[in-house]
């Protein structure tokens, strides 16, 4: 069955001095029970040195991003390839930021799904609704168009992604969506693949939950049986409270 799945996303935190501290705490607090599975999401400059601090450990390391590009005149730009060759093992894709901030529509998000597929990478697709949308009653309805958009383009491999739900009113706010609404949500995504790609896909696709998680909110909701992780940004960057996330109790 499906394993638990703790991410942290840095954001654009970080500095070679703390980098070192963090990713050596949180080696020398981690050891991987059966099931269990961590990885840190950092910026660019640091996979190397995320590469060299976790190598050898149970810990896997990931981009924040990819291009949907392979290469060339795209300045800027790096591709799913040039992360893979840091070891990379996951690549978060269509972060609400990115959506957000920079534009990304959901046929990008998906050729970065299928970027990071072709380079080896597990996919971490991120989707999820506004404030204004869910009120509207639209949360379902936007969530799996997100995810619709990927699916297509991803095909067979569908059970090779891991989905994050992230409702963008939880992201950095504090306010975290109850277990409740956050497992309505996963099993809206999972019943979804259920019925257009059968059991066995349904079974296999990890879905995360991302929105404010931290070591007081955890266990609730990895204890809902469609949450299988979590996806975590500020509670991520201090080495304690990230080892507490990450040893929450499942049942
Ligand atoms: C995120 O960055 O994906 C996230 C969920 O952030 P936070 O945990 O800070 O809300």
């Amino acid at each position: 069955m499906r394993g638990k799945l703790v991410v942290g996303n840095w954001k654009m935190n970080g500095g070679l001095r703390q980098n070192d501290a963090l990713l050596g705490d949180l080696r020398a607090a981690w050891t991987a029970p059966p099931g269990r599975q961590l990885a840190v999401c950092v910026p660019y400059p640091y996979l190397w040195q995320a590469q060299a601090a976790l190598s050898g450990s149970a810990i896997a390391w990931g981009a924040q991003s990819v291009s949907e590009h392979a290469g060339g005149a795209f300045t800027g730009e790096v591709s799913a390839a040039m992360v893979a060759e840091f070891g990379c093992r996951y690549a978060i894709v269509g972060h609400s930021e990115r959506r957000a901030l920079f534009g990304e529509a959901d046929a990008a998000v998906a050729a970065k799904a299928v970027a990071a597929l072709a380079a080896g990478m597990t996919p971490i697709v991120c989707v999820g609704e506004t404030l204004g949308e869910r009120e509207a009653g639209a949360t379902e309805t936007v969530v799996l168009r997100q995810l619709d958009a990927v699916i297509a383009a991803v095909a067979m491999q569908l059970a090779a992604l891991v989905v994050a739900y992230e409702p963008v009113w939880a992201i950095g706010t504090g306010r975290t969506a109850t277990p409740e609404q956050a497992e309505a949500v996963h099993g809206a995504i999972r019943g979804a693949i259920l019925e257009r790609y059968g059991r066995d896909r349904a079974d296999a696709v990890r879905i995360i939950y991302g929105g404010s998680v931290n070591d007081e909110n955890v266990d609730s909701l990895v204890s809902k049986p469609d949450i299988d992780g979590a996806l975590v940004g500020g509670a991520s960057l201090k080495a304690d409270s990230f080892a507490r996330i990450v040893r929450a109790r499942t049942r």
